[in-house]
């Protein structure tokens, strides 16, 4: 990266997260609300232990290899991973006594939400994990695209495509390890989440992360060291990126749930120091790292002076959605 070159990321507060949606539904009013995106959702919220959107995507491959060399992967099946979109009858919904999709449902985004894993009332447990597209460093889905369609902005590394150059090939969608793009079979384009850049150019957050209710996001720039999101990944080393052994670098981070209830023993009783969400699921996540994120996370002295703790209650937006410098923050305009 050379010296004018920056990188937006984001941080989710995954012990903020309650799944509410109000993400989802705010890009998905915004960005993909027309013809062929019905399926498409730029952000959405999965249920972890579960399957998520595109069903299975974390086993579909792409990325790259060790040796940097492009991975295989594959687009999802429409019916099987994505789920095609379903529709009622409304005038059957007022009158029926029972009424069903006009086609049958095969899977769905949040098909499987909120189910977990683990033995109820003992052990059972599962959390949230909103995901966007990772904006990433090395993106694959621009390696993979033979007509050069997809780009990175110099300026802020949001990853862009550029309609016009987009031939509807596809190899983008197999390239990208996180299915964070998406074929509109409308008009035979990838499309994807742009980080909102209208409002970034603007000095504003996106949408996903103005909206969220549980103040779970953090918008800045790597670079700037005086900002929360640059204290949170590189400072505290608390904040981790998703699934980094994909190979291409994504920019948003997940602060890991540290805050899981005890469990139960057979009697019934807590059992102490004992936590709900598993770390092999986390590692799994979020590689090895997670053991010292969550130790970091549990040592912070609980007295109220803690400059880490300040900033995960996030109770400033100026300092949570961070672009330029301190001064030019303009997070009024909100
Ligand atoms: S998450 Fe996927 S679509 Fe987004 S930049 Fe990375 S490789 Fe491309
Ligand atoms: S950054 Fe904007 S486009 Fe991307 S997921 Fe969030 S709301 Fe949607
Ligand atoms: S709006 Fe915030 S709290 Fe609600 S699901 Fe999205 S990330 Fe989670």
């Amino acid at each position: 990266m050379n010296m004018k070159e920056r990188q937006l990321a984001m941080v989710i507060d995954l012990n903020k997260c309650i799944g509410c949606q109000n993400c989802t539904v705010t890009c998905k009013t915004m960005w993909t609300n027309s013809s062929g995106k019905d399926y498409m959702y730029w952000n959405n919220v999965e249920t972890i232990p579960g399957n998520g959107y595109p069903k299975n995507w974390q086993d579909m491959g792409g990325g790259f290899d060790a040796d940097g060399s492009l991975k295989n992967g594959k687009i999802p099946n429409m019916s099987k991973e994505y789920g095609i979109p379903w529709e009622y009858n409304h005038d059957e919904i007022m009158s029926a006594k029972e009424f069903k999709p006009k086609t049958e449902p095969t899977w769905g985004v949040n098909w499987d939400e909120e189910k977990g894993g683990g033995e109820f009332p003992k052990d059972n447990y599962f959390f949230n994990l909103p995901r966007i597209c990772n904006h990433c460093s090395k993106p694959s889905c621009l390696s993979a695209c033979p007509h050069d369609a997809i780009f990175k902005r110099q300026k802020d590394g949001i990853v862009l495509v550029d309609m016009d150059l987009c031939q509807g090939c596809r190899y983008c969608i197999a390239a990208c390890p996180y299915k964070k793009i998406y074929f509109n079979p409308q008009f035979s384009k990838s499309e994807k989440c742009n980080f909102c850049f209208p409002l970034i150019e603007e000095g504003l957050p996106p949408l996903c992360a103005s909206d969220c209710s549980g103040r779970a996001r953090f918008v800045g720039y790597l670079d700037d060291i005086e900002g929360q999101v640059y204290k949170l990944i590189k400072k505290y080393k608390v904040a981790l990126p998703l699934r980094p052994d994909f190979g291409v670098e994504p920019n948003v981070y997940y602060i890991p749930p540290f805050l899981s209830p005890p469990k139960f023993d057979k009697e019934g009783n807590i059992i102490e120091n004992s936590d709900r969400i598993r770390t092999s699921e986390l590692v799994k996540l979020f590689g090895e790292e997670i053991y010292d994120a969550i130790k970091t996370l549990k040592n912070e002295k609980r007295d109220g002076n803690s400059e880490l703790l300040k900033m995960l209650v996030a109770s400033q937006d100026k300092d949570r959605f961070r672009f330029k410098n301190k001064d030019e923050a303009n997070i009024n305009a909100l």
